[in-house]
């Protein structure tokens, strides 16, 4: 463990005035990329417990991803020690919302058990409700999917409205014609609201039906998460003095009802540190509020700001090709960004007829790097930067061709393969057999002939009764109440009894993994997969992958020492404000189906579903493997992260701006965002044409990267030509890198000699010809033409549509 003011040495005189402002004057830092904002937030958690001895319980710090709280956590492990830092109340704001409420549910009258909904899930809710307005949309002529009035509600929560306040909106709205709505938009230059019109009444009434479907199913979705911890946090003062200090990490992007949370959350502490980035804000089509900056000043009227100017992370020309970019935003405000690092190689921008060029490109380029790099640059170093995961395939496929290992940071959606989920929904109805969307998932996999029908019937049943579909089932097998119609005590008898074995291990405390173990074998679910899917091998991986996570997930459970702890912090709690919520009450919790236990608290399977839901938002789990391949992710998944070379293709228009933003200053941050994880090397590719629905397209260069080159002082930010990686291009890398070792340059220098030699890859030893469609023959790894001592090459790579 280093000392933290060891540490502190470390720091320029901003950061260190950040780390070390009084903790009760808030505090916004506000900063370019690479200048250390998380650094300094995660330094200043180090020296509020060591320096202004806060107990660790009592600070509350978020991150944008659970992958963000991750490296904060390793960070504070190497500052603090690992008992201090497991205190420390960090993650989302989702998952800060979920531990709390698992804790403290019976405050929001909801149950501690709840299970977490994914978008999967409540998409299916809502495909449901929709059937009900068919007719109307029909006459209506209007089309309506079940994701976007999904999108809808989620919007209307992260404004922080309720059904019923949505209702009351719609029915105001719905007292003026919409004619005259209309002339009052006009008048005013506003645009319609979402509630208004007769469209606005089916979704506020939309929303109040699956909030109740949710609510009866005992699970919260993740707006809930958020709406349920305001409603805690505003409605128990108390609560209120769990924290000591609140820091939120990446505030540009909060919406209102995450900004909602964090004011209460401080509002009794009024000690709150935010760090943020403007020009990085890029979540508006999620609801994020940049207005959020000045509500904080508003709210907590003693903010002062500090700004840092040195960005640590990019080389010279990585930086002056982003600030190319994001100058073309005129709305924004000018900050200074420098850097002390060499120009380094100039960013690389070309062109490539089709979308399978240039993902052999990419390949090839990343593998030439790698060699002659000397050992310097690992796969790891290496991200591919998408503006959708759809545009994942093509380069997946092409890293595959080449061998390389290549993992998917927010694009395979793990937790929403079939497999996965199916899983997942029979240990969900072991913990919260209230759940429905679980139920119905999974009454009949494996196929026990349980059609749509009886399945229909058993929820008109539950309804009835007010209880579970899922206890209707137990009760007519146990033969309680009458079977239906057609009969399904013998269909069901089998399902009964694995739901009730698992619940048997759960509740004698076995772990999730071997809960999924036993799970796989009582149900036989290897032969399931095998008679029903054909690429069943790779489901049964990734089953066994699941088994993998929750091993992980159980290893970072709070171990017997850290419960002491806990407890040790709710006697503080107690003796500090004599606060009621300090203690749990169970036995006041009615409990839906008494058969399975423990209705509240975290159980080691309820935490294990808990991290498997709030993964899905951006991560699929990580492994001690993936941090040897190179990473392919959406930009949005890699704010606040960094990696030595990056590589964003298909910068066209149409991609980047989004032919669906509805914000095109969004997407020119996006890519703002995206040139700046690059530490060393960056690349913009695009393609003349490209696949769009079948059919071949021509494409134009994006309008920002046009905009850069038509500029006679930002042209030059660009350049054709591949990095060359000299001495001095290698001692930059070295540099940026936190003073990775250099490589041998004599062994850097045989191994071109050899491959100029030989034309054999000194590494793969083979050598795959890289032809464009152009006809040209381009040189098989691209390998440079000007490094030292090379031949010219006697044909330069040209490509049409590169603006030569
Ligand atoms: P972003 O806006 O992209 O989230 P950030 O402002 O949070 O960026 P960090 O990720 O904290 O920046 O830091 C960027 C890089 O710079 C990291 O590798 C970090 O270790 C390094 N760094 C920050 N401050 C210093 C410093 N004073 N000395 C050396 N390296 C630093
Ligand atoms: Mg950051």
């Amino acid at each position: 463990m280093t000392s933290v003011n060891e540490l502190l040495k470390d720091l320029n005189p901003a950061q260190l005035q950040a780390v070390q402002h009084p903790p009760q004057i808030p505090l916004q830092i506000l900063a370019g990329p690479g200048s250390g904002k998380t650094k300094v937030l995660t330094m200043r958690i180090a020296h509020l417990i060591t320096n202004c001895y806060l107990p660790p319980w009592s600070i509350c710090a978020v991150t944008f991803t659970n992958k963000a709280a991750n490296e904060m956590r390793e960070r504070l492990v190497k500052l603090i020690g690992k008992d201090n830092t497991a205190q420390i109340k960090m993650g989302t704001f989702h998952a800060l919302c979920a531990k709390f409420l698992r804790r403290y549910a019976k405050y929001v009258g909801i149950e501690g058990n709840f299970t977490v909904c994914d978008a999967d899930e409540s998409k299916k809710i809502i495909a449901k409700l929709l059937k009900q307005y068919v007719e109307f949309l029909k006459e209506n002529n209007i089309s309506l999917k079940e994701g976007s009035v999904l999108s809808m509600i989620s919007k209307l929560k992260a404004k922080g409205l309720t059904a019923d306040d949505a209702l009351k909106k719609a029915a105001e709205y719905n007292r003026f014609t919409d004619q005259e709505r209309n002339m009052r938009h006009f008048a005013e230059g506003t645009k319609p609201d979402l509630l208004e019109g007769k469209l606005g009444h089916v979704i506020a009434s939309i929303y109040k039906e699956y909030e109740k479907l949710l609510r009866g199913s005992n699970s919260l979705d993740f707006d809930d998460l958020l709406l349920f911890g305001v409603k805690l946090f505003s409605q128990q003062k108390q609560a209120s003095t769990w924290c000591q200090h609140v820091l939120v990490d990446e505030y540009q992007d909060t919406n209102t009802t995450q900004y909602e949370l964090m004011r209460f959350i401080a509002q009794t502490c009024r000690c709150v540190t935010i760090v943020g980035d403007p020009d990085q804000s890029i979540y508006g089509w999620r609801s994020a509020e940049i207005e959020n900056l000045a509500n904080m000043k508003r709210d907590f009227p003693t903010t002062q700001q500090i700004y840092l100017e040195q960005n640590y992370r990019s080389t010279a020309s990585i930086l002056a090709a982003s600030m190319a970019f994001i100058s073309q935003d005129k709305n924004r405000i000018q900050k200074t960004l420098n850097t002390s690092h060499a120009k380094g190689p100039t960013p690389v921008l070309r062109a490539f007829p089709m979308e399978q060029v240039e993902a052999g490109f990419i390949a090839a380029e990343i593998k030439r790097l790698v060699a002659f790099s000397g050992g310097m640059l690992n796969w790891s170093d290496f991200v591919v930067l998408l503006r959708f995961n759809a545009l994942s395939r093509t380069i997946e496929s092409a890293l595959q061709k080449e061998g390389i290992p290549n993992r998917v940071l927010a694009g395979h959606k793990f937790f929403e393969r079939l497999e996965i989920k199916d899983v997942l929904a029979y240990l969900q109805l072991v913990d919260n057999p209230a759940f429905v969307p679980a139920f119905t998932r999974v009454v009949n996999v494996p196929s026990r002939s349980v059609g749509e029908k009886t399945v229909a019937e058993l929820l008109h049943r539950a309804e009835q009764l007010k209880i579970s579909p899922l206890t209707v089932v137990e009760r007519i097998v146990d033969g309680k109440i009458p079977d239906i119609k057609p009969p399904v005590k013998k269909k069901l008898g089998h399902f009964v009894g694995v739901i009730r074995d698992m619940r048997k291990f759960a509740n004698e405390g076995m772990s999730p993994s071997k809960l999924i173990q036993s799970f796989l074998e009582l149900i036989n679910y290897g032969e399931h997969l095998r008679k029903t899917q054909p690429d069943y091998e790779s489901r049964w991986d990734n089953v066994q992958e699941l088994i993998n996570f929750a091993t992980e997930v159980e290893n970072g459970m709070p171990s017997a020492v850290e419960k002491k702890m806990r407890d040790a912090e709710d006697a503080a709690h107690e003796e500090l404000w004599g606060d009621n919520l300090g203690e749990w009450d169970a036995d006041q919790v009615e409990d839906r189906n008494p058969a399975e236990g423990q209705a509240t608290g975290d159980t080691p399977l309820r935490l294990f579903l808990q991290a498997s839901m709030l993964s899905t938002d951006t991560e699929t789990p990580e492994d001690e493997k993936s941090k040897e391949k190179v990473t392919i992710s959406t930009c949005h998944a890699a704010k606040g992260l960094e990696w030595a070379v990056v590589m964003i293709p298909a910068v066209v228009n149409g991609v980047f701006p989004s032919s669906r933003a509805e914000d095109v200053e969004e997407e020119l941050r996006l890519l703002y965002v995206a040139c700046t994880r690059a530490q060393g090397l960056l690349y913009l590719t695009h393609t003349t044409t490209r696949m769009v629905s079948g059919e071949s397209m021509p494409q134009s260069v994006s309008q920002f990267v046009a905009a850069v080159r038509s500029d006679s002082k930002t042209r030059g930010t660009l350049s054709e030509e591949l990095p060359v990686l000299t001495p001095q291009d290698r001692a930059t890398l070295s540099k940026v890198l936190n003073s990775r070792p250099l490589p041998d340059d004599a062994e850097v220098a045989r191994r071109v000699a050899d491959y100029e030699r030989t034309g054999r890859h000194p590494i793969w030893g083979h050598n795959a010809p890289f032809r464009d469609l152009s006809g040209v023959r381009v040189n098989g790894y691209g390998v440079p033409q000007r490094y030292p001592g090379a031949p010219v090459p006697e044909q330069h790579p040209r490509f049409p549509g590169n603006g030569r």
